[in-house]
């Protein structure tokens, strides 16, 4: 068996250890006789599963007893929808802030629903800083405020966290979740597609706090209905068995290595080795101004679209996967969520200089 170091933006690397659990169970999950894939999801033992997933991230995340872990399917993208479906329901107002191109696609599906505002974006430089915002930037009567709090395509993370006083802040933390400790209590709602940090494509977590639903719009599709979904333990219909499977099994890895506070070690630690690489150097060009850099998503270019494309082809052939940009912004992206191990990013900071050696610009 041969693994690559795989630098995908998501899908992305998962734990080895968790994969080989996986292996381990696939066949005859602990004498049931058959595979999670298999099961029906109203079976005792796959009940036990699914209250286990959501008991750990609750421990891993110390998310507080009045809000709800809800594991959903449709990706990220669809709650682009829902949470104006479901949560601009006082004023029809909701302000958004527009870091990169998930929020702003988020900030467009909310328009369809009623009135909204962009608060502050950073879309004339590219999108290479998080706008900073205070509690003047926000209407008052907006029943919620939107983030992005990593935003993938771009590099930049939420250096902060935005202070919207009484209003509700839902934040996409796609890419960042369970990568460093959050203060949940400091959001209305959080939401995450699974694929970037967490488990397979086809799960989306949701935590909401518990007095944010059931005001939903009444002509709401019912499988966007927070309320709905809570009250029946996300098993309305079918819930993405494997993934919320294999999500538990990567909630049990991080607790196993000591909890968030530790992940959160183990990726600055990381991201430091790539960030201080490229800040020793000026072969490279690192776009994103140092207070907005992400510690998942690690963007860089070489200034010449050509080399770019060579970096990315030689890179991969050597066992490093997936460097390519963007198709929107072109360069260099390297995701180095929780499962790349530090060697990952030794070997392709090795790479790098490899790379600008036998390559001078002209
Ligand atoms: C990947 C991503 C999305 C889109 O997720 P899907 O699950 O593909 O819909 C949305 N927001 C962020 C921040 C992402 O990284």
């Amino acid at each position: 068996m041969s693994r690559v170091y795989n630098f995908s933006a998501g899908p992305s690397m998962l734990p080895l250890q968790v994969l080989e659990e996986c292996a381990k169970d696939m066949l005859d999950y602990k004498g049931s006789g058959m595979s999670v894939m298999e099961m029906s999801h109203r079976s005792p033992v796959y009940d036990e599963i699914i209250k286990d997933a959501e008991a750990k991230l609750r421990q891993l995340m110390n998310i507080p007893d009045n809000y709800k872990v809800l594991f959903l399917q449709g990706g990220a993208s669809t709650q682009f929808a829902a949470v104006p479906l479901n949560l601009m329901n006082k004023n029809k107002k909701a302000d958004y802030i527009v870091s990169g191109q998930f929020s702003g696609k988020a900030q467009k599906e909310a328009t369809k629903y009623g009135d909204v505002k962009i608060a502050a974006s950073s879309k004339d430089a590219n999108f290479s800083f998080v706008p900073k915002t205070d509690r003047s930037s926000f209407r008052e009567d907006a029943d919620y405020v939107h983030i992005c709090f990593n935003n993938t395509i771009y590099g930049t993370k939420f250096p902060y966290i935005p202070d919207t006083g009484d209003i509700p802040l839902v934040a996409d933390m796609s890419s960042c979740i369970i990568s460093e400790p959050v203060d949940v209590s400091k959001f209305g709602m959080i939401y995450a597609g699974a694929q970037k940090n967490m488990a397979p494509a086809g799960l989306t977590v949701v935590i909401i706090r518990e007095d944010l639903m059931g005001n939903a719009r009444e002509d709401i599709p019912v499988m966007l209905d927070y309320k709905t979904m809570a009250d029946n333990d996300s098993m309305y219909n079918t819930p993405p068995c494997y993934c919320i499977y294999v999500a538990k099994l990567v909630y049990e890895w991080i607790l196993g290595l000591g909890g968030l506070e530790k992940m959160k070690e183990m990726n600055q630690k990381k991201a430091a080795l790539l960030y201080d690489y490229l800040d020793s150097q000026d072969y490279y060009i690192a776009p994103v101004q140092k207070e907005s850099r992400s510690m998942m998503n690690v963007t860089f270019v070489t200034g010449d679209a050509d080399l770019d494309k060579k970096f990315a082809k030689e890179a991969d052939a050597q066992g490093l996967k997936n460097l390519k940009g963007h198709r929107s912004v072109g360069g260099m992206r390297a995701s180095i969520y929780n499962a790349m191990p530090y060697e990952g990013v030794e070997k392709l900071v090795e790479f790098m200089k490899e790379f600008a050696k036998n390559n001078p610009k002209a």
